[in-house]
């Protein structure tokens, strides 16, 4: 599988490209869903499905854009889903950008179920707390984490919805136990490992943690 970053969107997001047999997955288009659209066609690749970690305005704010350019179908967290056309739930409001309202309306995930990308499977994991139905996507041997776990660092919890117990809870129980060699491609910053995290992320070493 082929993985490409790009970044879009007026916080310049990690939007991903995973490419399988000229079948394109593209997971938070934050923004110029057309420069999404032109790149995954330069791969030869059709855009099959757009993946949503969380309903945040960076994260979602090229969604429509992409998804009228490819006809993809839209995946996004089930309880979240009131966000996409709501600027305040997707915190886009006040925020000195133009209000996200996004108005494709997503297929609701829950964690624990299975997508297919050109027959590799796609798993859905629960990673809520800096939202409060995040998802993870597994596939491959990489895991996407939107902005529940980065490189050496957490995502915020201090935003409406969010809760640092299930945070590190959901971290813990559905990423952590991941074969350590794992890629984790993150919302921000740049990629690590599962082994990496596991040892030297300064969030994850409390000895409380392995109790969660
Ligand atoms: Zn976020």
């Amino acid at each position: 599988m082929l993985i490409e970053r790009m970044a879009t969107g007026p916080f310049g997001v990690n939007t991903y490209l995973l490419v399988e047999n000229g079948a394109c997955a593209v997971i938070d288009p934050g923004g110029e869903g057309q420069r999404v659209a032109a790149r995954a066609a330069l791969l030869g690749a059709q855009v099959e499905m757009i993946l949503i970690t969380h309903m945040h305005f960076d994260h979602i704010g090229g969604v429509d854009e992409l998804a009228a350019a490819t006809k993809a179908a839209v995946y996004a967290p089930l309880g979240e889903l009131e966000a996409g056309p709501d600027p305040a739930k997707n915190l886009s409001a006040g925020m000195g950008i133009a209000p996200v309202f996004m108005r494709t309306a997503p297929e609701g995930l829950k964690g624990g179920q299975t997508l297919y990308l050109a027959g590799q499977p796609v798993k859905v994991l629960s990673t809520p707390g800096h939202s409060p139905d995040g998802l993870s996507f597994y596939i491959d041997g990489a895991v996407f984490t939107g902005d529940a776990l980065m490189a050496g660092s957490i995502g915020r919890t201090d935003f409406p919805g969010g809760d640092m117990q299930k945070l590190l809870s959901g971290i813990q129980k559905e990423l952590l136990t991941l074969p350590e060699e794992t890629k984790v491609y993150p919302g921000h910053m740049q990629e690590s490992t599962i082994g990496r995290e596991k040892r030297t992320n300064p969030f994850l070493q409390g000895e409380d943690l392995w109790d969660l």
